[in-house]
């Protein structure tokens, strides 16, 4: 073989092994509208998908305006996934999803909603991520629909799902028992807004709020009188200890209510947003146990002394 021969035999192989490179099948790419559904993703997918969040810890998903950089993160996408029933205000992830010609998964079809009736118009709850059991519903449906996509890599996704169910479970025992701390008469919620219906379905709570089941309400002309007297009732005639500021709103309304019926804000909890990255409620799990401690140390015990708002709120 002439030297001219080996240097082509070489770079040959050169080029064929950068065929194969080039080969090499993108990594899978899924975008999610909300912090916990893009939560739920990552626990099914692991490292196998890079997984983009439409929302950054602390946004509200009903008043979100999109981004032309949302729609070049949903151009690159496999697969996108919602929440759905409307979470997402004016089905800002749908219509993303829908103008790039991608496929869509709606975490909450298939389940049982919980149903509001607001001013003669009933609408499914679409917070139905505070049960943990709806939460596993979330969790299997993403991964039916990550199997069909990339079938080859299934059992890796069973395992996953299996697992992350499991714990779910786990967390619902263990709130089960922290909150099982508060009297009966004090399992009063009182939060800016209809967030918490699916939690004080699952753990024995009546929820109480200003706002409805969407924060628009709140930016388009506030709380109604009579949601506001509803509330004012309440903490007076049942001795309500502590409200609550949701992250991912303003806490203003909240901070009068509680100078108004001279009760204490007892802390700040994750509604429609996760925390940020290296906060106790950057997963699911963990913003659900913090909301149950801060729920339990508002509520259960028998204050000798004026309350504050907790010093180690999470951050807005
Ligand atoms: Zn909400």
């Amino acid at each position: 073989m002439t030297l001219l021969a080996v240097l082509a035999a070489l770079l040959g192989r050169a080029d064929s092994a950068d065929a194969a490179w080039a080969r090499q099948p993108e990594r899978l790419v899924a975008v999610c509208s909300t912090t916990q559904v893009a939560d739920f993703v990552r626990q099914v997918v692991g490292d196998r998908w890079e997984v983009v969040c439409v929302l950054a810890p602390g946004q509200d998903p009903h008043t979100y305006q999109t981004t032309t950089d949302d729609a070049r993160q949903v151009a690159r996408a496999t697969l996108c996934f919602e929440n759905g029933w409307h979470l997402e205000g004016a089905d800002w992830m749908r219509k993303l999803a829908e103008n790039a010609g991608k496929p869509i998964v709606t975490c909450v079809d298939g389940l049982e909603p919980l149903v509001i009736e607001e001013e003669g118009r009933t609408t499914n709850d679409p917070h139905a991520w505070f049960s943990p059991a709806n939460a596993a519903h979330y969790v299997r449906t993403i991964r039916d629909a990550v199997v069909g996509i990339d079938p080859e890599h299934a059992s890796e996704y069973r395992s996953r799902a299996d697992a992350y169910v499991l714990q779910l479970g786990a967390l619902h025992q263990w709130a089960l028992r922290e909150l099982a701390d508060i009297a009966p008469d004090q399992r009063i919620l009182i939060t800016n807004h209809d967030a918490f219906g699916y939690f004080c379905r699952d753990y024995g709570f009546r929820a109480v709020t200003p706002v409805g089941w969407s924060t628009k309400d709140e930016i388009g002309g506030g709380a109604s009188i009579d949601r506001h007297d509803e509330v004012v009732r309440t903490v007076r005639s049942a001795g309500v200890r502590s409200i609550f500021v949701e992250t991912s709103i303003n806490p203003r309304m909240m901070q009068q209510l509680a100078e108004e019926t001279g009760v204490v804000v007892g802390g700040t909890l994750y509604s429609d947003s996760m925390g940020a990255a290296d906060s106790a409620g950057e997963s699911y799990v963990g913003m659900m146990r913090e909301n149950v401690l801060r729920i339990v140390s508002g509520l259960a015990i028998e204050p000798t002394a004026p309350r504050r708002a907790s010093a180690d709120a999470p951050e807005r």
